[in-house]
């Protein structure tokens, strides 16, 4: 089963989560924790991994052999990124701007055009204390996530649990994160930012055809429209965490909150049984 845990906006408490949900199965079951959030990875500081593999990430963009070019357009015709174009009898190519789909030397009469790579992030596999790691970093100054984020899914395991780290928002890195998940967990805080930026989440993983859940982080701070909204639009709140300022310390010294207060593993449990419920209700939906 491959579980995502995702959230509109950044630090709403997608790590605490995912870190924790992580050791809480442990015992249970194969689990994998794959950190996507490839711009800042943080999983690692809380689970300390022992990193046994590293692997750089290369982008492919174009190199363009003027000697064969006929300076026809084509390649920057189409290109949607604008990571090509021709001048007069030059061809420009800006690779920061590429997103290494190949259609330019798929498409180009001449075929001026071959790839070579781009380093665009290393991922670092290892364990952790039972759970199998895996993490992407991207190069910095670098713009284009998703061939990072695939780079960490391919270390996913076809048995037992696979959590993936989302990066925060609703853009192309979330969806490649997120996409082929069996769940999405989404992880908000009772506030109006909260509640603006998990209505935006939402619409992304329906039009995934993903189910989902919400975490309720912070509860006890803001006011109850998230859980209104959550109501209205019959999302399951699958855990609460309240503020606590023992939760918070613990976060800020890199300890996992099943760790830290061990009391809460039973609820990462039965956080997971909920899921396990949906996941296969949906399956034996598609089968009637
Ligand atoms: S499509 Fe090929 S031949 Fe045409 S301008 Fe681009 S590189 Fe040159
Ligand atoms: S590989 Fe794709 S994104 Fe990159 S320059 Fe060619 S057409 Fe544009």
């Amino acid at each position: 089963m491959i579980i995502s845990i995702a959230s509109g906006k950044g630090g709403t408490g997608k790590t605490l989560v995912a870190t924790s949900l992580a050791l809480s199965l442990k015992d249970r079951d194969r689990v994998q924790l794959l950190d996507c959030d490839v711009e800042e990875p943080n999983d690692h500081i809380f689970l300390k991994p022992t990193i046994a593999h590293t692997e750089a990430v290369f982008i492919p963009v174009p190199k363009v052999d003027e000697g064969k070019c006929t300076y026809c357009g084509k390649c920057a015709e189409v290109c949607a990124y604008h990571a090509i174009a021709v001048l007069g009898e030059h061809v420009l190519t800006f690779p920061q701007l590429c997103h290494g789909c190949g259609a330019c030397s798929y498409l180009c009469p001449e075929k001026a055009i071959s790839e070579e790579g781009r380093e665009g992030g290393v991922v670092e596999w290892g364990h952790s204390d039972g759970v199998e790691f895996a993490h992407g970093k991207l190069t910095i100054g670098e713009a284009m996530a998703p061939p990072v984020i695939r780079k960490v899914k391919e270390q996913a395991n076809n048995e037992g649990i696979v959590i993936v780290d989302v990066p925060p928002g609703t853009s192309c890195p979330v969806v490649e994160a997120v996409k082929d998940s069996d769940f999405c967990l989404l992880v908000t805080e009772p506030t109006p930012f909260g509640l603006n930026d998990l209505v935006l989440a939402v619409g992304t993983v329906r039009e995934l055809d993903i189910p989902c859940g919400v975490v309720l982080n912070r509860a006890g701070v803001g006011d109850k429209k998230v859980e209104e909204y959550c109501q209205k639009e019959n999302i399951p709140i699958l855990l609460t965490i309240p503020l606590d300022t023992e939760i918070a310390r613990l976060y800020s010294r890199g300890i996992t909150l099943v760790e830290g207060i061990p009391q809460w593993n039973g609820s990462f449990l039965e956080l997971f049984d909920k899921i396990g419920e949906t996941v296969n209700e949906r399956i034996s939906d598609t089968k009637r």
